[in-house]
This record gives C-alpha cells, structure tokens and sequence, in this order.
C-alpha cells in the first residue's frame, strides 16, 4: 500500500527514504517539491532522477484532502471547504491584512468538548484529522494563493500567520497537530516563526504540558469565564480542569513559550458573561498570569440561544480590562457573509458520539 508523504515531517521522510535505499538529502528535496512548491505529482520533480520518480510513484503518493468549495466574502477573508472522506468536510478559512496573512486551520471533524456557544461543539465529534488534512490545509492556501496571484507581489496574500482556531480541539489531536506544527516551522517546508504559529485550546491541562516540552508555540487559550461556576456551563471540560489548574498550567507554558504572554479568548455572550462584575472579577484572575485579551464578538449559529453582546457592553468591558493595565483587543468580525467567523465553521460531521460522556473524557486525556 502507498504512503501519503503529506502524513510526514522531516524526520518521518528520512526514515522513507532510508527504506527505499535512498539518501537523507532526498528527504529535503522531497520536503521542499511538496510543502514550498505544492508538487503533488512526483514526474514534476525536476532534479529527482527518473529511476527515484519511479520508484516514489509506486510506493507513495501526495494526497491532499479534496478541494470541494472556495467563497471569498466582501472584506477578502477566502474560505475553502475539503472533504475528508466519508460524508465529513472541513473548513480552513485565510484572513489578509495588510501586514500579515492568518490562516485558520481545523484540526479535527467536529469537536467532543461541547462548548455550549460553538457550532463546531453543537455537530458533535467524528474524528481527528490526520497529518495530511491538517498541514493539508495550508498546502492548499499557499498554492491557490502563489497561483492566483502569481507574478504579483507576494505580500498581503501569502500565509504568515497561522491559528489552530478552525474546528475542533487541537489538543485532542497532539500528536497529528504536533507533526503538523514541525512541518509549519520546519524552514524546508513552511518556515513558520514560532511566534507566529498559535494554538488555540480550551483548557486540556495535561496537553498543554506535553506541547510545552514538544513543541512550544504561541498559545491562546479560550477562557470565556471569570469564574468555575460559569465556565463550567459554557466549557463544559472546566468541570475536569478547573480555571485555577489552568492558569498554574498557562504559567507552567510560559516558561518555554515563545512569546511572553498567553492570549485570552473571550466570547461576549450577552447577558451571560459580559457584565461589569463579570470584568472585575476577570481582572483579579488575570493578576496571576502574563496575559493579553481577545475579546471576541459571539458569532450567531441557528438556534445557538445566544445572542452578541452589544457594542456597548464590549466596550465597556474592554475599558474596565484596560483601565487594569490589561492589554486589551476586539477581534473584528471577518468573513461573516461567508460564514467564515470565529465557532461558525461548520463543515460536515458526522456525529459518532452523540457527544457521550465516554467521547468527553476520551478527547480530555
Ligand atoms: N477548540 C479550540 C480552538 C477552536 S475554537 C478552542 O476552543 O480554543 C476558536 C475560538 O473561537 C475559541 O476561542 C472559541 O471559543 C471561539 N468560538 C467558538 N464559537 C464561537 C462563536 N459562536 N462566536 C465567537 N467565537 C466562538
Ligand atoms: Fe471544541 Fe473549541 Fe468549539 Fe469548544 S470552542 S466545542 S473546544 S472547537
């Protein structure tokens, strides 16, 4: 059977190529044709002699996930829809600036940890993605960005940035998503700057630990909650791991991470979460931890029964953060005509779990 080299990292490939009797060198040859130069077909590897293209072509392919859909919403943010297999798809969404360009990577089909305000938690969970769809993902943006605007400056359109922010639980998939990070940052693949590469985690504690010590990048971890009480509603996965678990864990981080402070992510849910006590009672928590916020606008899903906190209160709420000395920002709203903002990717899953609490505990550990 044929090996998908999208599955590989660098140290992977050698191992291949060792067992096809070739030497390691190849394996930086083959990580620079497919990950900078998007080849997915072996013939067009120019300086491979014919004899290895042979031989590749028969005992491994380059399988991305398919190409299924694209939008573009009026403000640029492009969305693209791959079909995984089986009825599932996924959602990788690329927002450009001026200065930089954030690519949104999914990392599973779904997401087992029912976080009561996010689509992706309300379709349930089918599985986890494997190396090839995640870093998949960003193989496609690189190569429908270089060839639509090819000749053009690269600036503003190529991938800088990217956030484990799409669906899923990044961390319920560490070792998929730890080879896919390597692969980011690897200068032969993508060449990523660490600072630039964010997981995005809702608080799996011991998982937080394991990247730390595998692969330390900048972190983000989505809070939503000053307190036990409420963040066990909303993050139901609080109930094993406690707000004060997860800010010793974020403070455990910062001692290898690559930026000095974890990002906080907080959904303003109206009436639920943004009253002036709820940001006092953030701003003590966030005494204990080098900490920026993001404060996110609730993006709405159909019957989610929440609703956006108003402008208002959003800034209210920042003010009081701020006047605390807490580095303080609004997420703008991107690609919300396309479906493409923050908890509003939905793809197509699949549900197996009927979100159990088997599921639950199974994406905790
Ligand atoms: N599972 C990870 C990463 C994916 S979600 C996590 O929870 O952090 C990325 C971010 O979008 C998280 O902060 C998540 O809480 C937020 N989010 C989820 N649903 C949302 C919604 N409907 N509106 C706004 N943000 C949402
Ligand atoms: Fe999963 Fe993150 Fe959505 Fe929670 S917010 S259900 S952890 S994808």
């Amino acid at each position: 059977m044929s090996v998908n080299l999208l599955d590989f990292d660098a140290k992977a490939l050698v191992g291949f190529c060792a067992e096809i009797g070739e030497k390691p060198f190849r394996a930086r040859q083959l990580l620079r044709w497919i990950h900078r130069l998007g080849e997915a077909d072996f013939a067009g590897m120019s300086d491979l002699a014919k004899g290895l293209r042979d031989k590749l072509s028969v005992t491994a392919v380059i399988e991305p996930p398919r190409l299924i859909g694209a939008h573009t919403a009026a403000d640029g943010t492009r969305k693209w829809l791959l079909s995984v297999g089986a009825g599932n798809g996924i959602e990788t969404v690329f927002i450009p600036e001026t200065s930089r360009g954030t690519l949104c990577v999914s990392s599973q089909v779904g997401c087992a940890l029912a976080c009561t305000f996010c689509s992706t938690g309300r379709q349930g969970f089918n599985r986890n993605l494997t190396v090839a769809e995640i870093i998949g993902q960003l193989w496609w943006a690189n190569k429908t960005l270089a060839e639509e605007f090819e000749g053009e400056p690269a600036r503003d359109r190529a991938v800088t940035n990217v956030v484990m922010m799409g669906m899923g639980e990044p961390l319920a998939n560490f070792e998929n998503v730890v080879t896919a990070l390597d692969l980011m940052l690897d200068d032969n693949a993508y060449g990523l700057s660490r600072r630039r590469v964010t997981v995005s985690t809702s608080g799996l504690v011991p998982a937080m630990d394991r990247l730390r010590e595998r692969c330390p990048v900048a972190l983000a971890v989505s809070l939503h909650a000053p307190n036990d009480a409420l963040r066990d509603q909303l993050v139901p996965i609080n109930r094993k791991y406690p707000i004060k678990e997860l800010l010793a864990a974020c403070n455990r981080y910062l001692q290898a991470a690559p930026r000095d402070f974890i990002t906080f992510e907080y959904v303003m849910l109206d009436g639920v979460n943004d009253s002036m006590a709820h940001a006092h009672e953030l701003v003590k928590l966030a005494a204990d931890v080098p900490c920026k916020f993001n404060l996110i606008p609730f993006n709405a899903f159909p019957d989610s029964g929440y609703k956006r906190s108003s402008p208002d209160a959003v800034c209210r709420f920042r003010d009081v953060l701020m006047r605390a000395g807490l580095v303080t920002t609004v997420r703008k709203t991107r690609g919300d005509d396309i479906d493409a903002a923050c908890g509003q990717l939905a793809g197509k899953v699949l549900d197996k779990t009927r979100r159990t609490s088997r599921a639950l505990m199974n994406a905790a550990r």
